[in-house]
């Protein structure tokens, strides 16, 4: 199966451009712009996962980007039966919906990135969320005795989704196309701006089918627990850092929301974050990873990724199969970002000999 290259996704962006059944946002001219920059960002996204899919478990792991104009879904993922076959989908007309909510507003206040980056990382969020239910066994129907079971998967699919937002910044490409496209350069508004995503795509979201989802104040703290997660890990930034990001977000809710319809709830999904967090920790935490472990140990993607037995999982569970390429600290000053955080050069040297391959 031939991967999606530029050229593919800017004809299907084209596409679904010229179809006269879209739906077409209130600001056309911002949205075609939109719907072509988020296909090439879809489709570099796309490249990474089926290469290390095929690389690493043998396995196809196509991207659809479905140009309909009045697609069946916002996006989906599924597997050929019995075969190393699976696909993830997302249809562009989703980007131009979620733009559409926020399509009055035309700046971030205090801030001098575009704010179509919020619809940016709430779609890596939504594809990589779906490229979790393949990676990580949710398709290989494995019996269990854990109620609630598809639902748990959501959840983690959640979760998972917010841990592939950060490949938009610490991939060197994508990073490169963010800085170009929407003029986001730094890494406190990069977590910022994801945050807002998150929320964006709860707050798109709410409505679903209550045996399968959380509502949008679980779903979007779920966005955000992963992120959280694997910007620790990776070092991208401390605690303290994110707890800024955090507020930061909150406070640019609260303004943009009033450009937005139904704003209020918008602010709502962020004001009861941390009840959700309470509530997740109390409520479904711990058969998420009884879930988990069930669904990993069949996966084919887990084993090849990770090249250990589940008994380790643990240690490891934020590997996500968006492909995270460790940007130098060369690289980083050369493309003009102040060098992150606490990345010294030791901790940098380290990690490239432990996890580049
Ligand atoms: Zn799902």
């Amino acid at each position: 199966m031939p991967q999606l290259t530029d050229d593919a996704a800017a004809a299907l962006a084209e596409a679904y451009l010229s179809d006269p059944q879209r739906h077409t946002s209130q600001d056309v001219v911002r949205a075609d712009r939109l719907v072509r920059q988020t296909a090439t960002i879809l489709a570099t996204i796309s490249r990474y996962v089926s290469t290390s899919s095929q690389e690493e478990a043998k396995a196809e792991f196509p991207f659809v980007l479905d140009p309909s104009g009045e697609p069946n879904g916002p996006a989906g993922m599924n597997k050929k039966d019995g075969e190393l076959f699976y696909y993830a989908r997302i249809a562009l007309a989703s980007v131009e919906r979620l733009f559409d909510l926020i399509v009055s507003v035309h700046e971030v206040p205090a801030r001098n990135y575009d704010p179509m980056a919020f619809v940016v990382a709430a779609v890596v969020t939504a594809l990589a969320h779906e490229y979790s239910h393949g990676l990580y066994g949710h398709k290989e129907k494995v019996e269990t005795n854990i109620s609630g079971s598809r639902f748990l998967e959501e959840l983690d699919a959640d979760r998972r989704g917010g841990v592939g937002s950060l490949c938009l910044f610490v991939d060197r490409e994508l990073r490169r196309m963010m800085g170009d496209f929407f003029n986001l350069k730094d890494p406190m508004d990069f977590l910022e701006a994801a945050m807002v995503g998150h929320s964006l795509l709860a707050f798109w979201l709410a409505g679903g089918r209550e045996d399968l989802y959380a509502g949008p104040t679980m779903r979007c703290f779920m966005y955000y627990d992963g992120l959280r997660s694997i910007a620790l890990r990776e070092r991208f930034a401390d605690l303290s850092q994110i707890n800024l990001a955090r507020t930061n977000a909150d406070r640019i809710v609260v303004k943009i929301a009033k450009f937005v319809e139904g704003g209020d709830r918008l602010i709502k999904i962020r004001e009861d974050h941390l009840a959700a967090e309470t509530g997740y920790k109390k409520t479904f935490k711990k058969n998420l990873y009884k879930r988990t472990d069930e669904t990993v140990a069949a996966s084919p993607f887990w084993i090849a990724f990770s090249g250990r037995s589940q008994a380790t999982w643990d240690d490891d569970n934020e590997r996500h199969g968006i492909v995270i390429r460790q940007p130098t600290l060369r690289e980083l000053r050369a493309d003009g970002v102040k060098v992150p955080f606490k990345a010294s050069l030791l901790e940098t040297i380290c990690r490239l000999v432990c996890r580049w391959r």
